[in-house]
């Protein structure tokens, strides 16, 4: 069995991550309900911007872990 990336226990696979039954109902996923309603409002508006927090979030998980890839770094020479 994998383990939970989250919390070590035993978890299954979604979307490429490990993930455990209790840590997966605290991330509180949208019911297919909920999306259907975003959708219907405006389908292609709401794709694009699912889309743009997608790109924008891989952005900000690089930033921040060459920041401190980069303290890390600095700190082997103190
Ligand atoms: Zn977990």
């Amino acid at each position: 069995m994998k383990k939970c990336f989250n919390c070590g226990k035993n978890g299954a696979d979604l979307y490429g991550y490990i993930i455990c039954d209790t840590c997966k109902t605290k991330l509180r996923l949208f019911t297919p309900e909920t999306i259907e309603k975003y959708n219907s409002k405006d389908s292609e508006g709401f794709r694009k911007e699912i889309q743009r927090r997608l790109d924008y979030l891989d952005k900000e998980y690089v930033k921040k872990r060459i920041k401190l890839l980069h303290i890390q770094d600095q700190l082997k020479s103190f």
